[in-house]
């Protein structure tokens, strides 16, 4: 469904990635897990089109996203901090990819309802961001990215800005929409267990590659290198 083919992204003459083959199932959900600076947050913008790839080819079902611009990418991501628009209601935030693509005002507020009510947040319509929670933030703006039914979605780690315990909460949450959905998400953490529990599949990187691909079960009990076996907690 998604394909990534030997994805390069150099900056300066740096290599950020190296060959990044990736393959995702419609409906799955992919982890990405791996130190700070391996490249992950690169990996998802140029998936995104928010970064322009040195080498390699990106597929989404049946069309070559390599030189579509991000507006037509049909991809929705939802980033750490949680970039919603301080000046515009919740509601409108939801809204405003639809208003973009000139959908009518009763269409937007019928959608607006229906991904209110996906991320349990009808009584904050009106509010304005400054007055949410970072968990609540953190809900419309996947509500906010979910409004124009992408085809891929990619979170890059949405809750590790979120204290322990909504943390905790608001993953399971997600999960069970993106199983509702069957939307094919890509997730981006650094924390192992978040990792370990969530996903369908876990992509270990290391220095802008994939380093061990397989089911979190797999990765844990059979890490093939010293490396994955340390980052995942296994290695005693
Ligand atoms: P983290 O877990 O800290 O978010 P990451 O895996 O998301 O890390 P990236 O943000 O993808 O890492 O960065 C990968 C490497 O690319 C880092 O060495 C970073 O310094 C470098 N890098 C990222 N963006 C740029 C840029 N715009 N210009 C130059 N170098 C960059
Ligand atoms: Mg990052």
């Amino acid at each position: 469904y998604l394909e990534l083919q030997g994805i390069r992204k150099l900056f300066g003459d740096q290599p950020v990635l190296n060959d990044v083959d990736l393959t995702i199932r419609e409906g799955e959900l992919v982890t990405l897990l791996g130190p700070s600076g391996c490249g992950k947050s690169t990996l998802l913008r140029c998936i995104a089109g928010l970064t322009e790839l040195d080498g390699g080819r990106i597929r989404l079902g049946q069309q070559d996203l390599s030189n579509l611009p991000p507006r037509n990418r049909e991809v929705g991501m939802v980033f750490q901090s949680y970039a919603l628009f301080p000046n515009l209601t919740v509601a409108d935030n939801i809204e405003y990819g639809l208003k973009m693509r000139g959908v009518a005002k009763k269409e937007r507020m019928l959608r607006c309802e229906e991904l209110l009510a996906l991320v349990d947040l009808e009584d904050k319509r009106g509010a304005y961001p400054q007055h949410l929670s970072g968990g609540q933030q953190q809900r419309v703006a996947l509500a906010r990215s979910l409004a124009v039914q992408p085809k891929l979605l990619l979170l890059d780690e949405p809750l590790s800005a979120l204290d322990a315990k909504i943390r905790k909460n608001l993953r399971t949450e997600i999960r069970q929409i993106q199983k509702r959905l069957k939307m094919t998400t890509i997730f981006v953490t650094h924390d192992q267990e978040e990792a370990l529990t969530l996903s369908d599949r876990i992509c270990i990187m290391n220095h802008g590659r994939i380093v061990q691909d397989g089911s979190p079960e797999s990765i844990y009990s059979a890490p093939r290198t010293e490396f994955v076996a340390r980052f995942i907690g296994s290695y005693n």
